[in-house]
């Protein structure tokens, strides 16, 4: 390399350095993390175009790193508290995960509370009526359609009631309810109440949750991939490498797996994946996405006092 090039390269270093090190400040002072990597972002496109891959690597490992988004995935596991298949397989799962447990089962309190235990986030997986499937698959104390405003309020806070520790809800089936303005406006609101968010699981896709939640100030959190909507081992994974990617290309992902007849291999190849993917993928609970990436900062209302 001859020695202007050099220089010119250590120049454009240089210049990249010195704005690192203001973004750090900015840091420092208090500024806002979306702000800070917006200024990374103007960084890549102004100066890095000039930086070889190496210069790239180089700069990557710099202190810059703590501004960049981490790239989140919350897994949400589904039909926890029937003493479900995979159950003791998902509670002793390295990574954190969000347990989502149905109201008055037999396990319900117990799964709930080892849950807890385990640092997981635990939430309601409140049983609604689907357009199609057996009634003997939605669980006690479901929300179907014909049910009053009154008993739908009083359904669901029964279900906040049963389900210790929970800081949000999701639905179990509810490909029906979910499109109904009417009846997700009261749990939404049952649920704002309580301090609780509402997960989208996406059984439907005319869902109204996601607008009326917006139009609530309720983070319209929903499921982004199914992970066992077939039950095999290499569909599972193809799932997670989907969610991989998109929580690397989005900086966010949900997903949902299953106890229950996929518990088995589901929470296998989760175990593998995890591990393969730490380092690259940071798993939270929807309870750390709902406040870092949607700001909600409101604390569940529990009877068990659960924060
Ligand atoms: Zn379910």
């Amino acid at each position: 390399m001859d020695n202007k090039v050099r220089s010119k390269r250590y120049t454009r270093l240089a210049g990249f350095f010195v704005l690192l090190l203001l973004i750090n400040v900015g840091c420092m002072a208090g500024g806002e993390i979306t702000v800070a990597s917006q200024v990374t972002r103007e960084a890549d496109t102004g100066n890095a175009y000039a930086l070889s891959n190496r210069d790239r690597m180089h700069v990557a490992s710099q202190p810059e790193q703590s501004v960049i988004p981490h790239n989140r995935m919350a897994i949400i596991i589904d039909d926890v508290g029937n003493d479900m298949k995979g159950t003791a397989e998902i509670l002793a799962m390295p990574v954190k995960l969000t347990v989502a447990v149905m109201p008055f089962l037999p396990t319900t309190q117990k799964d709930a509370a080892a849950a807890h235990e385990k640092g997981m986030d635990v939430i309601v997986h409140m049983p609604m009526e689907p357009k199609k499937g057996k009634p003997e698959w939605l669980g006690p104390g479901a929300i179907t359609s014909n049910l009053t405003d009154e008993e739908v309020r009083e359904r669901v806070g029964k279900a906040i009631d049963d389900v210790p520790y929970a800081i949000g809800m999701n639905n179990h089936m509810g490909s029906k309810i979910t499109s109904d303005k009417r009846i997700m406006s009261i749990v939404l609101d049952v649920c704002r109440e309580r301090g609780l968010f509402f997960v989208d699981s996406r059984t439907n896709f005319r869902s109204v949750v996601g607008e009326l939640a917006a139009s609530k100030n309720m983070p319209p959190v929903g499921n982004d991939i199914f992970l066992d909507d077939q039950n095999s081992k290499p569909h599972i994974r193809k799932q997670m490498e989907l969610a991989a990617k998109r929580a690397v290309d989005k900086k966010s992902c949900v997903v949902i797996g299953h106890v229950g007849h996929t518990g088995l291999n589901t929470s296998a190849v989760l175990r593998e994946t995890v591990t393969q993917l730490q380092g690259q993928i940071e798993f939270v609970g929807i309870g750390d996405l709902v406040r870092e990436v949607w700001d909600w900062h409101i604390a569940p209302t529990l009877p068990t006092g659960n924060k």
